[in-house]
């Protein structure tokens, strides 16, 4: 459903990411693991047109885009297809959590309002904030701001959602809950890519683990295989150091 050919990313000079080619399939869980400063969330960016690679093809289910040769509505349309959830919530801090969750599906989809408040509604039951509907971000803990973070990406009707450290900036205190909320879409087979250093985490939900190291995937392959028997050096040293 997700097919990364070729992908390349300069800032200036710095090459950030080197001929990243990968696929995800429907309802896989991936996770990403590699040193700060890797590519890593640059990589992500891309897939969401945050950030605009130098060179390659993204497909994500019906949106397809070259980096070198398309149009702005081929921008549009990927963006579509994927949600981003923030190592720092990144929530809108004049409105409530509902309105936050309703957002995408008023502005992007234009799904009617009520309809779109009500949907948010169910999502942030379903995420344990039934509570804080009415409530503004400065008003939560960070653990609930970021469930309300993953709301959001659940309500946008794209293919995958794209996880940046998401529980990287919270006080040890709210990190399991954060990660429930990610088990229970794993479990729903929700498509997600998923950047943390969680290792248990990704021992646990991942379909799949990708190493990645100075802008190249150097591994990926089932968890097991990642953390008990990496094949390449660079792997072996991150996992014995990260677990
Ligand atoms: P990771 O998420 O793996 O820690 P990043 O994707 O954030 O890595 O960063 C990879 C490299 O790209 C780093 O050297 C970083 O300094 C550089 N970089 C990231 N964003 C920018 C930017 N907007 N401008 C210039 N350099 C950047
Ligand atoms: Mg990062």
């Amino acid at each position: 459903m997700i097919n990364v050919s070729q992908l390349s990313k300069k800032f200036g000079d710095l090459a950030v990411l080197k001929e990243i080619n990968f696929e995800v399939a429907k309802g896989e869980i991936v996770v990403i693991i590699g040193p700060s400063g890797t590519g890593k969330s640059t990589l992500l960016r891309c897939l969401n047109y945050l950030e605009t690679p130098t060179t390659g093809k993204i497909t994500i289910g019906p949106a397809s885009i070259d980096a070198v040769d398309h149009k702005a509505k081929d921008i549009t349309e990927l963006r579509k297809q994927s949600s981003f959830v923030f190592q720092n919530y990144s929530l809108f801090a004049n409105k409530t959590a509902l309105q936050n969750v309703a957002e995408s599906l008023i502005t992007v989809w234009k799904t009617p309002k009520q309809e779109a408040l009500s949907t948010a509604e169910t999502i942030l039951v379903k995420v344990g904030l039934a509570e804080k509907l009415d409530v503004y971000p400065s008003q939560l803990s960070g653990g609930q701001q970021q469930r309300v973070g993953i709301a959001r990406a659940m309500a946008a009707k794209g293919e995958v959602i794209l996880f940046d450290e998401p529980t990287s900036a919270l006080d040890p205190e709210w990190v399991d809950e954060v990660l429930a909320v990610m088990k229970q879409l794993a479990f729903e087979k929700q498509t997600m890519i998923v950047v943390t250093h969680e290792m248990q985490f990704a021992k646990e939900v991942a379909d799949r683990v990708i190493f990645m190291e100075d802008g190249y995937i150097v591994e990926q392959g089932a968890p097991q295989q990642i953390f008990t028997n990496p094949q390449h050096k660079r792997t072996q040293a991150f996992v014995k150091r990260a677990l």
